[in-house]
């Protein structure tokens, strides 16, 4: 039988090069194995917690719905769907509430990062890891491709899974994080980690124009343009190591070791690397920007095709938790 692997992208803020080598590039060595159902979804239920203005929400999911296409995400092949069109999400969600500890939420370290510049956290950034564990649990996955700020994510939905399954029987199947080891976590233009969340993002499908200010904000340190520079601690060169051949890398090395080239220079040299590299997909998204009834008849059959799956786990959980079922 075919394993199943799923993920999810939330709609906070358009697809930015941290999404594509930590997730969208997994999905696509996935949807490339004939022995993988994938499903992949953008978490707009997610994205709620940030209380966004609604038509910036709904701007920003199609946007990430048209990008995973226009990166290869193929809907014949792959079941790419909207989270709300699926609300037994939410209805898991609060079933598995009642087996989730407070202590395990406070804990996560993505909920001790947001509440360290967050003054009032809302109960939606506190429970963040339950609904997640909702969205993967539904569809019985035996893989969630995820960048390596998700570990801990993943390891809360197993607890959980492992859990009901004690409890009420075995109903969930416990998922395994893909995670690419070697990849790490992309930094963003301030070194950071790159979030739409932190405004250090370099975006795949902005204009030309927008990129190559995102690109000439990434900070350096201040060693002048005629001396050797350190291509390891630069926030430039570990962005273009993701994207260039071995020749050009080395050429690069070679260029930052040998002086007379600036931060400037190396930054051009990255523009034109990612548009290069991303032309093919830029271009899809440009088609598809021109046909948005095509796009959204893709995300009607995604819904159709995840909400069939979501609708039979929800009546086997709610049968386990004694739930409903006094007549037919
Ligand atoms: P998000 O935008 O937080 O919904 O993340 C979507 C996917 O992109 C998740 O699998 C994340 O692990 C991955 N991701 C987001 N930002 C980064 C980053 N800076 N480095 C690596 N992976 C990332």
């Amino acid at each position: 039988m075919k394993k199943r692997a799923l993920s999810g992208i939330k709609p906070t803020g358009n697809l930015h090069l941290g999404n594509y080598l930590g997730a969208v590039k997994g999905f696509l060595d996935l949807q490339a194995d004939k022995e993988v159902d994938n499903f992949y979804f953008i978490a707009d239920y997610h994205a709620l917690n940030g209380v966004p203005n609604p038509q910036d929400l709904r701007d920003r999911t199609l946007h990430i719905f048209k990008a995973l296409i226009s990166l290869g995400l193929d809907p014949e092949q792959s079941t790419i769907f909207v989270q709300s069109d699926i609300p037994e999400h939410v209805e898991l969600c609060w079933l598995l509430t009642g087996l989730t500890p407070v202590g395990l939420m406070e804990r996560a370290h993505a909920y001790k990062d947001a509440i360290a510049h967050i003054k009032n956290p809302n109960m939606g950034l506190l429970c963040y890891p339950i609904l997640q564990a909702a969205d993967i649990l539904i569809y019985d996955p035996q893989w969630v491709p995820v960048g390596a700020d998700q570990k801990q994510h993943i390891e809360i939905s197993r607890d959980l899974a492992e859990k009901f399954n004690r409890i009420y029987g075995e109903t969930f199947i416990v998922p395994d994080p893909l995670i690419k080891e070697d990849l790490a976590i992309i930094p963003g233009t301030d070194g950071e980690k790159m979030s739409k969340s932190k405004n250090n993002v370099i975006q795949i499908f902005g204009t030309e124009k927008e990129i190559k200010a995102q690109i000439m904000s990434i900070q350096t340190d201040s060693t002048p343009l005629e001396e050797p520079k350190d291509f390891d601690a630069c926030h430039i060169y570990n962005i273009y190591k993701y994207f260039a051949t071995p020749t050009e890398l080395t050429k690069m090395q070679d260029n930052y070791r040998g002086g007379n080239y600036g931060y400037g220079h190396a930054k051009l040299a990255l523009l034109e690397k990612l548009l290069e590299y991303f032309a093919p997909a830029r271009q899809r998204m440009d088609e598809l920007d021109k046909n948005e009834d095509e796009v959204r008849l893709l995300m009607k059959k995604g819904a159709e095709k995840a909400r069939g799956r979501a609708q039979k786990k929800i009546q086997q959980v709610r049968k386990a938790m004694g739930l409903g079922e006094f007549y037919a």
